[in-house]
């Protein structure tokens, strides 16, 4: 089950950016999965649900987008979105593009809560 490992890393990786940040909460997150990984967003967020579970996320709502997989000719240079999974140029039926995007998992955006920082010191701070 690549999705599990995956929701895990997802979960660990979006705890510790939060904890940098001094977020008390998440409330959303936002994965971008590129169409080559393979990943089936229902079984990612299905994975996701549990491993959230005692964490930082516990109430963030994931959100998957898809990334569609794009490529750049060798033979004339044109980059192009790949439907489905022949890579083949439309422009002049090369095969094998190499592929620029979508293959990749992108935690692309968080809603955090942070945590006011005590106030120190002397001074106002008018508001
Ligand atoms: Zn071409």
């Amino acid at each position: 089950m690549h999705e599990w490992s995956l929701a895990c890393q997802l979960v660990r990786e979006a705890e510790a950016e939060a904890e940098r940040r001094n977020a008390v909460k998440v409330f959303g997150v936002t994965v971008s999965i590129g169409q080559l990984t393979g990943i089936v967003p229902e079984l990612l967020t299905r994975a996701y649900d549990m491993a959230r579970m005692g964490t930082l996320l516990e109430d963030a709502a994931l959100e998957v987008e898809i990334e569609s997989v794009k490529g750049r000719c060798a033979e004339c240079g044109r980059e192009s979105f790949i439907q489905g999974f022949g890579l083949m140029c439309p422009e002049c039926g090369a095969l094998g593009l190499e592929v620029l995007s979508g293959d990749d998992i992108l935690l692309t955006k968080m809603d955090l809560e942070v945590r006011e920082k005590p106030f120190r010191g002397r001074g106002g701070v008018h508001v």
